[in-house]
């Protein structure tokens, strides 16, 4: 045991991707005494993190001469597929055997593409996203949704331990991905849901907070949206999950759905009203203001 832990606190751990999650879970690995390397695109990210020690590199590619272990947690696939094989990019540079966890949130077949690109390289790849959001990636409380090598997993978990609560192995490639954009297709459909209905209710003539506390009591409101309650009651839209990204996500479900074949009609509306509130100015914003905008 006294090894293992020798082992994994000689790795040494790169992260790229310092956005209100990536920033957070490098913090979480930073006060356990690992040396952490990191990079991202607009370096006052890091800043932070420098103070409190990590490593400051470049470019992914210098960054990734260093490490064993990379973390990425970028905004959706062109981020990731650009700071793995583009310019400067880490891909080419990671050491063989080395492990790559992508915890962007990505679609399944794009985490099968950069597997294969990985494997040619001889580097080991995982992906990893994360359910849960800023709160939790500051308290280390974060799901891994992990696909990929279980053998693999297990040599990274000492890290999603650090960063997470939990690490569940989904499948192979591109499986913890797949589990990842279900997951946010609910939460955006059961935003949108609860949005249309309260703001029903409140033009029908019920006081808003009243009719949150009792719809959110029934067995028929997702549990999840306790947590935006107060959002909503106080109209406070400081982003942990920008709508912007949830947008995103349900772009790569309905993406993924068209691979497949398969008809998604209440995922592409849904989509749609989420791209308008991103038109009228809401991208930053957290998603649970789409209440605002249906509610306008
Ligand atoms: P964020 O704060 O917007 O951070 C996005 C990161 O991606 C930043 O480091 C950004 O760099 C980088 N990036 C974006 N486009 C890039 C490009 N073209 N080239 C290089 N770097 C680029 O987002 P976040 O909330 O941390 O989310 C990160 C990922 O986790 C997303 O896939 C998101 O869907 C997922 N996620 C988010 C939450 C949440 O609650 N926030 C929860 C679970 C999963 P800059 O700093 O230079 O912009």
């Amino acid at each position: 045991m006294k090894r293992i832990i020798n082992l994994i606190y000689s790795m040494k751990i790169g992260f790229i991707g310092l956005g209100i999650m990536g920033s957070a879970m490098a913090s979480n690995l930073l006060k356990s005494g690992h040396k952490l390397f990191v990079y991202n695109r607009t370096k006052e990210k890091a800043e932070e993190l420098l103070k409190q020690g990590a490593v400051w590199k470049d470019s992914p590619a210098t960054l990734a001469r260093e490490i064993d272990v990379l973390f990425t947690m970028l905004e959706d696939p062109i981020a990731v597929e650009s700071l793995a094989l583009g310019t400067d990019g880490f891909l080419n540079e990671m050491k063989k055997g080395s492990i790559w966890v992508d915890s962007s949130t990505v679609n399944p077949s794009f985490s099968k593409k950069m597997s294969e690109k990985a494997i040619a390289k001889s580097i080991r790849f995982l992906d990893a996203p994360v359910s849960g959001s800023k709160v939790p990636a500051e308290k280390g409380e974060l799901l891994f949704l992990v696909g990929g090598d279980k053998i693999v997993m297990e040599e990274v978990q000492p890290l999603f331990d650090l960063m997470g609560q939990n690490a569940v192995h989904i499948g192979d490639h591109g499986k913890g991905s797949a589990m990842k954009i279900m997951i946010n297709q609910l939460l955006g459909q059961s935003m949108l849901a609860f949005s249309e209905s309260l703001s029903l209710g409140m033009a029908m003539g019920l006081e808003k907070k009243m009719a949150m506390d009792f719809l959110l009591k029934t067995p028929v409101t997702a549990p999840i949206l306790e947590v935006f309650r107060a959002r909503i009651e106080d109209e406070n839209y400081e982003p942990n999950f920008p709508l912007k990204h949830l947008q995103k996500d349900l772009h790569l479900f309905t993406d993924t759905a068209f691979e497949l074949n398969k008809a998604v009609p209440l995922t592409n509306a849904a989509k749609e009203i989420y791209a308008q509130a991103k038109q009228k100015g809401m991208a930053d914003m957290d998603f649970s203001s789409i209440f605002k905008f249906i509610n306008e």
